[in-house]
């Protein structure tokens, strides 16, 4: 079982993470409980454009942090999640009786040098700058792009996920019966040159990045958690249907039409679909958090199969 959740969910401080990541202990002890071996992933965006400003600022003042790329960003943001979520895990694991291990796995996703993603930046990270200050970061190699008349923000790519460096060790923790967070902000994206992993200066999107994994460890659901408790056609329209199952084919046919929002629902469905169709018998749920267990159930969410 593979479970995946957003950056959002997790608040904008770290007493809100604190928070957060309780109740998302609650909602997945008791799957683990009921016996389900459970990988989690989590988002980052949020936490990693705060740890990006962190160090722009402190490269900018007395203290001379130095340039921290990208790559080295998402791994911090994966220890700080990871940090607060395995001993949130351990703990309610604990309070129910159950001695389980959990850890966190860095993780490093594989993308692809020549992924044309490289050559056009579009994820846009951290804050809103002047144009001013914005010329200047792209004089330092920033690339900045003007957002909706916002201001200016800076763009990374985002490469298509290839493999999961770290899979084997997942793999075993799983075989030996412990918990596994990993892939968190979508994986670490590094480029493979020989033998030596160099870190690439982007993103990799946590939705595609989770379906690799998904499909590595050979998982019968993987899990989409989110802030909406089923996936909609004509979403925000008077003519606005929840969808409690969803085909492979009319995933597909309805993201072509355009009826999930790029950025957020429409790598989701598209991860899900992917995920379904790679073998007959394997599903895909969309829901909220506090309704994993539900939407497993039949209940509530909306199921992805083929
Ligand atoms: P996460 O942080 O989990 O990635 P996002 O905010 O990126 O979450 O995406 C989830 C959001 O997608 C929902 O809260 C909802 O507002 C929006 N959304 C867009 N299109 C749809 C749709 N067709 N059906 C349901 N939700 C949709
Ligand atoms: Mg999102």
């Amino acid at each position: 079982m593979y479970l995946r959740w957003g950056g959002n969910a997790l608040g904008d401080t770290l007493t809100q993470q604190m928070q957060a990541v309780k109740t998302t202990a609650k909602a997945i002890a008791g799957l683990i409980e009921a016996g389900n071996e459970v990988v989690i992933a989590h988002g980052n965006g949020p936490q990693v454009g705060m740890i990006n400003l962190a160090m722009e600022a402190g490269g900018r003042s007395e203290a001379k942090t130095p340039y921290i790329p990208m790559s080295v960003c998402v791994a911090m943001s994966q220890g700080y999640i990871g940090y607060d979520l395995q001993n949130a895990l351990r703990e309610e694991l604990l309070d129910r009786g159950h001695n389980i291990p959990v850890a966190s796995i860095i993780t490093q996703t594989v993308v692809d040098e020549n992924d044309p993603a490289f050559a056009d930046p579009t994820k846009p990270i951290g804050s809103f700058y002047s144009k001013e200050e914005a010329e200047e970061m792209m004089q330092r190699g920033y690339v900045m792009r003007e957002d909706a008349g916002r201001g200016w923000r800076r763009v990374v790519a985002s490469p298509m996920p290839v493999d999961i460096v770290e899979k084997d060790t997942i793999k075993a923790l799983l075989a030996a019966g412990q918990v596994v967070v990993a892939a968190g902000g979508g994986g670490i994206p590094v480029r493979r040159q020989g033998n030596h992993l160099a870190g690439a200066s982007a993103v990799v999107d946590k939705d595609f990045a989770s379906c690799v994994l998904a499909d590595i460890i050979d998982a019968d659901w993987l899990i989409i958690l989110t802030a909406v408790e089923q996936v909609a056609i004509n979403y925000g329209t008077p003519a606005q249907q929840w969808l409690a199952h969803l085909s492979v084919a009319d995933a597909e046919r309805y993201a072509a039409e355009g009826q999930f929002a790029p950025g957020s629902m429409l790598p989701k469905v598209q991860a899900a679909a992917r995920f379904a169709a790679t073998k007959p018998g394997r599903k895909a749920l969309i829901t909220l958090l506090e309704k994993a267990e539900d939407g497993i159930a039949g209940k509530t969410g909306t199921v992805i199969e083929q």
